[in-house]
Protein backbone atom coordinates (compact mmCIF):
# COMPACT_ATOMS: atom_id res chain seq x y z
CA UNK A 1 0.00 0.00 0.00
CA UNK A 2 1.36 2.85 -1.02
CA UNK A 3 2.40 5.83 1.81
CA UNK A 4 1.74 8.52 -0.64
CA UNK A 5 -0.32 11.52 1.34
CA UNK A 6 -3.78 11.73 -0.76
CA UNK A 7 -6.63 14.78 0.10
CA UNK A 8 -10.15 13.32 -0.56
CA UNK A 9 -12.92 16.23 -0.07
CA UNK A 10 -16.91 15.46 -0.02
CA UNK A 11 -19.97 17.08 0.30
CA UNK A 12 -23.09 15.73 1.77
CA UNK A 13 -26.57 16.11 3.18
CA UNK A 14 -27.00 16.27 6.62
CA UNK A 15 -29.56 14.08 7.86
CA UNK A 16 -29.19 13.70 11.44
CA UNK A 17 -32.76 14.73 13.37
CA UNK A 18 -33.00 18.23 14.31
CA UNK A 19 -36.28 18.68 16.09
CA UNK A 20 -35.92 16.80 19.27
CA UNK A 21 -36.36 18.99 21.68
CA UNK A 22 -33.93 17.31 23.98
CA UNK A 23 -31.28 19.07 22.24
CA UNK A 24 -29.60 16.06 21.66
CA UNK A 25 -28.25 17.21 17.57
CA UNK A 26 -25.25 18.51 19.27
CA UNK A 27 -24.37 15.60 21.21
CA UNK A 28 -24.95 13.67 17.56
CA UNK A 29 -22.21 16.06 16.16
CA UNK A 30 -20.25 15.79 19.63
CA UNK A 31 -20.85 11.87 18.76
CA UNK A 32 -19.53 11.92 14.97
CA UNK A 33 -16.24 13.89 16.15
CA UNK A 34 -15.53 11.72 18.94
CA UNK A 35 -15.55 8.32 17.03
CA UNK A 36 -13.96 10.37 14.05
CA UNK A 37 -10.71 11.62 16.03
CA UNK A 38 -10.56 8.42 17.92
CA UNK A 39 -10.17 6.34 14.71
CA UNK A 40 -8.54 9.08 12.14
CA UNK A 41 -5.46 9.37 15.09
CA UNK A 42 -5.39 5.56 14.85
CA UNK A 43 -5.39 5.67 10.74
CA UNK A 44 -3.34 8.69 10.30
CA UNK A 45 -5.90 10.64 9.11
CA UNK A 46 -5.93 14.39 9.25
CA UNK A 47 -8.56 16.74 8.75
CA UNK A 48 -11.87 19.08 8.96
CA UNK A 49 -15.36 19.21 9.12
CA UNK A 50 -18.08 21.57 8.55
CA UNK A 51 -21.32 21.65 9.50
CA UNK A 52 -24.39 24.06 8.53
CA UNK A 53 -27.67 24.79 6.38
CA UNK A 54 -28.20 20.89 6.38
CA UNK A 55 -25.13 20.06 4.80
CA UNK A 56 -21.56 18.88 5.39
CA UNK A 57 -18.16 19.38 4.28
CA UNK A 58 -15.02 17.22 4.74
CA UNK A 59 -11.33 17.07 4.16
CA UNK A 60 -9.55 13.44 4.87
CA UNK A 61 -5.87 13.80 4.02
CA UNK A 62 -3.69 10.87 4.65
CA UNK A 63 -2.27 7.07 3.71
CA UNK A 64 -4.50 6.54 0.28
CA UNK A 65 -5.41 3.08 1.61
CA UNK A 66 -6.91 4.87 5.11
CA UNK A 67 -8.62 7.83 3.23
CA UNK A 68 -10.18 5.15 0.89
CA UNK A 69 -11.07 2.89 3.91
CA UNK A 70 -12.62 5.97 6.18
CA UNK A 71 -14.57 7.64 2.89
CA UNK A 72 -15.96 3.61 2.62
CA UNK A 73 -17.63 3.79 6.25
CA UNK A 74 -18.44 7.43 5.63
CA UNK A 75 -20.54 7.18 2.81
CA UNK A 76 -22.43 4.05 4.85
CA UNK A 77 -23.37 6.19 7.67
CA UNK A 78 -27.23 6.82 7.48
CA UNK A 79 -27.00 10.11 9.23
CA UNK A 80 -26.41 11.44 6.09
CA UNK A 81 -26.87 11.02 2.73
CA UNK A 82 -26.12 12.36 -0.89
CA UNK A 83 -22.27 12.32 -0.55
CA UNK A 84 -20.81 13.44 -2.93
CA UNK A 85 -16.75 13.00 -4.06
CA UNK A 86 -15.63 16.25 -4.61
CA UNK A 87 -11.42 15.58 -5.02
CA UNK A 88 -9.33 13.13 -4.59
CA UNK A 89 -5.86 14.26 -5.22
CA UNK A 90 -2.01 13.28 -4.21
CA UNK A 91 -0.40 16.22 -1.81
CA UNK A 92 2.60 17.19 -0.94
CA UNK A 93 1.74 18.08 2.47
CA UNK A 94 -1.30 18.58 4.87
CA UNK A 95 -3.07 21.29 5.34
CA UNK A 96 -4.58 19.97 8.52
CA UNK A 97 -1.37 18.18 10.45
CA UNK A 98 -2.42 19.23 13.87
CA UNK A 99 -6.06 17.82 13.34
CA UNK A 100 -7.48 14.51 13.76
CA UNK A 101 -10.97 16.35 12.61
CA UNK A 102 -10.86 19.80 13.41
CA UNK A 103 -15.04 21.09 13.38
CA UNK A 104 -15.79 24.31 12.22
CA UNK A 105 -19.45 25.54 12.69
CA UNK A 106 -20.31 26.94 15.57
CA UNK A 107 -19.48 30.27 15.60
CA UNK A 108 -22.11 32.37 13.28
CA UNK A 109 -19.15 33.91 10.51
CA UNK A 110 -17.91 30.70 10.18
CA UNK A 111 -21.62 29.55 9.36
CA UNK A 112 -22.08 32.54 7.14
CA UNK A 113 -18.97 31.58 5.34
CA UNK A 114 -20.13 28.13 4.43
CA UNK A 115 -24.13 29.71 3.81
CA UNK A 116 -22.77 31.57 0.72
CA UNK A 117 -20.38 28.18 -0.16
CA UNK A 118 -23.71 26.47 -0.58
CA UNK A 119 -25.45 29.70 -2.34
CA UNK A 120 -22.57 29.84 -4.85
CA UNK A 121 -23.50 26.78 -6.04
CA UNK A 122 -27.01 27.00 -5.64
CA UNK A 123 -26.68 23.95 -3.18
CA UNK A 124 -25.84 22.11 -5.85
CA UNK A 125 -22.87 19.70 -4.89
CA UNK A 126 -21.95 18.21 -8.18
CA UNK A 127 -21.31 22.27 -8.78
CA UNK A 128 -19.58 22.96 -5.61
CA UNK A 129 -15.26 23.00 -6.21
CA UNK A 130 -13.29 20.19 -3.98
CA UNK A 131 -10.58 23.16 -3.94
CA UNK A 132 -13.16 25.50 -2.79
CA UNK A 133 -13.94 23.84 0.36
CA UNK A 134 -10.38 22.99 1.04
CA UNK A 135 -9.50 26.58 0.72
CA UNK A 136 -12.45 27.81 3.03
CA UNK A 137 -12.20 25.05 5.69
CA UNK A 138 -7.98 25.92 5.72
CA UNK A 139 -8.95 29.28 6.15
CA UNK A 140 -11.51 28.47 9.09
CA UNK A 141 -9.53 26.18 11.10
CA UNK A 142 -6.71 28.96 10.90
CA UNK A 143 -9.02 31.54 12.58
CA UNK A 144 -10.15 28.80 15.13
CA UNK A 145 -6.38 27.93 15.60
CA UNK A 146 -5.67 31.75 16.31
CA UNK A 147 -8.57 32.29 18.78
CA UNK A 148 -8.18 29.26 20.48
CA UNK A 149 -4.35 30.39 21.02
P1 LIG B 1 -18.71 2.16 15.30
O1 LIG B 1 -18.56 3.57 15.77
O2 LIG B 1 -18.67 1.08 16.31
O3 LIG B 1 -20.06 2.13 14.46
C1 LIG B 1 -20.59 0.93 13.89
C2 LIG B 1 -21.73 1.26 12.93
O4 LIG B 1 -22.77 1.99 13.55
C3 LIG B 1 -21.28 2.11 11.74
O5 LIG B 1 -21.90 1.59 10.59
C4 LIG B 1 -21.81 3.49 12.05
O6 LIG B 1 -22.06 4.18 10.83
C5 LIG B 1 -23.06 3.21 12.86
N1 LIG B 1 -23.33 4.23 13.89
C6 LIG B 1 -22.57 4.48 14.98
N2 LIG B 1 -23.13 5.44 15.73
C7 LIG B 1 -24.28 5.79 15.10
C8 LIG B 1 -25.32 6.72 15.38
N3 LIG B 1 -25.29 7.49 16.49
N4 LIG B 1 -26.35 6.82 14.52
C9 LIG B 1 -26.40 6.04 13.41
N5 LIG B 1 -25.47 5.13 13.09
C10 LIG B 1 -24.42 5.01 13.91
N6 LIG B 1 -15.42 8.24 10.82
C11 LIG B 1 -14.07 8.23 10.78
O7 LIG B 1 -13.45 7.23 11.12
N7 LIG B 1 -13.40 9.37 10.37
C12 LIG B 1 -14.02 10.51 9.98
O8 LIG B 1 -13.35 11.50 9.65
C13 LIG B 1 -15.45 10.51 9.99
N8 LIG B 1 -16.14 11.60 9.59
C14 LIG B 1 -17.50 11.55 9.56
C15 LIG B 1 -18.22 12.67 9.08
C16 LIG B 1 -19.61 12.63 9.01
C17 LIG B 1 -20.36 13.81 8.48
C18 LIG B 1 -20.31 11.47 9.46
C19 LIG B 1 -21.82 11.44 9.41
C20 LIG B 1 -19.61 10.39 9.94
C21 LIG B 1 -18.23 10.40 10.00
N9 LIG B 1 -17.48 9.32 10.49
C22 LIG B 1 -16.13 9.33 10.43
C23 LIG B 1 -18.14 8.17 11.08
C24 LIG B 1 -18.24 7.04 10.07
O9 LIG B 1 -19.32 7.25 9.22
C25 LIG B 1 -18.44 5.71 10.80
O10 LIG B 1 -19.57 5.80 11.63
C26 LIG B 1 -17.26 5.36 11.66
O11 LIG B 1 -16.05 5.50 10.94
C27 LIG B 1 -17.42 3.90 12.10
O12 LIG B 1 -16.52 3.73 13.14
P2 LIG B 1 -16.27 2.28 13.74
O13 LIG B 1 -15.83 1.38 12.63
O14 LIG B 1 -15.35 2.47 14.89
O15 LIG B 1 -17.69 1.73 14.15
Amino acid sequence: MSDELYRLVYYSRNQLETETETGDFEAQVADILARSRHNNQRDDITGALLFNAGCFAQVLEGPLGNVEAAFERIQQDERHGEVSLLTLEPIAARSFPNWAMGFVGERADTAERFARVGLESGFDPSRLSGDHIHTVLKDLVIEEEATAA
